[in-house]
């Protein structure tokens, strides 16, 4: 079995190589390649992208995986090579089902869909880009039903990105999270607004850059194994597990900008730094899951980075760096204002309490997109219903209404917007987790000290990799199945404190 078993894992390292060449183009293309580069560039990641499918699919690694089946069964199910060997054949199944010519044709549509849009957007134009859209919605349904099976077409594609998850069990979990947070929207923008102006003075480029990296670099990432460098749209990227970088975006009017996207970046890096080095080369070599791997950023980013802790140790630094700009601004009038929550059109901008509320409305449109009950033409209106239902704002256009995000124009629709949700319901559960094991980790946070949380972090969660799967992988870190009520908890303490609210949206439950 041993022969068969390194066979396995000298094949799929070259896939995993391959993948990693693809993304190092594609952090190339982001970051410092010439306008001029795009249209060989764009070549170049196509046959690279071939070339790590065609290996992938290759029927010997069907054949190795089947002569390891036996060898796998006998195996305690927690056992490395078991989880490879699983994790492997789940990825190869669900590689293989799709047909080599739909991936091709996909590829190639949606790189003219997404020219379309970066179009359309500024133009406010959704009828430039509706027939592309109609397009992938064609093309999203061909690639659900290349898995037969499923209670709902989305469900495969909810499956790509988070394991184990279907519509059954989001759109519950939605739906009680969302009769949680219309009360405490309206409760919240019922008060004076918080005054933002401190976050909107002049702030030069490098050293917000080097508060940034000074904040991670306490997290815990580890720059002799990472660099950051600036994008337009910022992403964490991953090379091998000793080369994981992130992105980010610096506007000098808008402190928040660089700063939080730094963090959320860093977030989702410390948990692939953190993946047990023996996975190296294998499926096993990454985060657990889209929802998971938000989880982190939104971990960091929010619950530790927008915190009252955090900022009674970072606070007095950022006040030195920008004297000028901060230097007679109080602590609670800068909390406050990195804490601001309104109805708001940009879901990359809202707030923690309104996010959500954002994504359910993207969730349940692509759902009914997908079902055939909304078509493509009617999706502007829908949009605009919704997120006066939900939000309780009305996009004056597309641009900022339906056109806002890349997902749907560059990616198939269903299966990217859950993560989100999901990232954050499952970030409060895991530090609330944390803090009960290591009750200590506030105080430490308030002297600028994430060791212990990191450490705990690591061991529960980073280190297995995609080993298990999310469920489990919750299971195992937090003893409790996924439950919004760890969130709603946290955002109504959180949130009732800053806006001072009353005891009956505030207490626990
Ligand atoms: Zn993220």
């Amino acid at each position: 079995m041993q022969e068969e078993l390194n066979r396995l894992k000298a094949r799929l390292r070259r896939v995993y190589d391959l993948n990693a060449i693809s993304r190092l183009l594609h952090w190339d293309q982001a970051t410092y390649m010439p306008p001029g580069g795009a249209p060989a560039r764009g070549r170049q990641l196509a046959l690279i992208r071939q070339m790590a499918h065609r290996e992938f699919t290759d029927p010997e690694i069907g054949r190795l995986l089947d002569a390891l089946q036996p060898y796998a069964e006998e195996l305690p199910p927690d056992h490395d090579d078991a989880a490879l060997i699983r994790v492997t054949r789940y990825e190869y199944e669900r590689a293989t089902k799709v047909p080599e010519e739909l991936v091709t044709t996909i590829s190639a549509h949606l790189a003219t869909a997404y020219q379309v849009w970066t179009r359309a957007r500024p133009d406010n134009d959704f009828k430039l880009v509706q027939p592309y859209l109609e397009r992938t919605l064609e093309l999203s349904r061909e690639v659900a039903m290349c898995f037969p099976g499923y209670d709902h077409i989305a469900d495969p594609l909810i499956d790509a990105a988070d394991r184990g998850m279907t519509v059954a069990t989001l759109r519950p979990l939605f739906a009680q999270l969302r009769e949680h947070l219309l009360p405490l929207v309206n409760a919240i923008t019922a008060q004076e607004a918080p005054d933002d102006a401190c976050l909107h003075a002049h702030y030069p480029a490098a050293e917000q850059l080097a508060f940034g990296e000074e904040v991670i670099r306490r997290f815990g990432y580890d720059f002799t194994r990472g660099r950051q460098d600036q994008t337009h749209h910022p992403f964490m990227t991953k090379f091998s597990v000793d080369d994981v970088r992130i992105t980010t975006r610096v506007k000098e009017d808008d402190l928040s900008e660089a700063l939080f996207s730094t963090l959320h970046e860093a977030g989702h890096a410390l948990y692939e730094q953190g993946v047990n080095r023996e996975y190296e080369g294998t499926p096993l070599a990454r985060g657990a899951s889209g929802g998971v791997h938000e989880s982190q950023s939104r971990l960091w980013e929010n619950v530790v980075g927008r915190s009252r802790p955090f900022w009674e140790f970072f606070y007095p630094r950022l006040q030195a760096r920008f004297p000028q700009q901060l230097g007679t601004v109080p602590l609670e009038t800068f909390y406050r204002a990195i804490n601001k929550v309104e109805r708001s059109l940009i879901r990359t901008d809202a707030d923690e309490v309104t996010y959500n509320l954002h994504v359910m409305v993207r969730f349940e449109l692509e759902l009914e997109l997908l079902e055939g009950t909304l078509e493509v033409r009617d999706l502007p209106e829908a949009w605009r219903a919704r997120y006066e239902e939900y939000v309780g704002i009305t996009p004056p256009d597309d641009r900022d209404g339906v056109l806002q995000d890349v997902h749907w124009y560059g990616g198939l629709i269903g299966g990217a917007f859950q993560s989100y949700t999901l990232g954050n319901i499952m970030s409060a559960q895991i530090f609330e987790a944390a803090t009960r094991a290591h009750p200590e980790i506030s105080d430490e946070i308030r002297q600028g000290t994430f060791s212990t949380l990191h450490a705990w972090l690591r061991e529960q969660l980073y280190r297995h990799g995609a080993k298990f799967t999310p469920a489990e992988v919750l299971e195992r870190a937090t003893g409790q199945p996924l439950s919004v009520e760890p969130y709603v908890r946290y955002l109504r303490r959180k949130f009732g404190e800053l806006y001072r609210l009353g005891s009956a949206l505030t207490a626990d439950g």
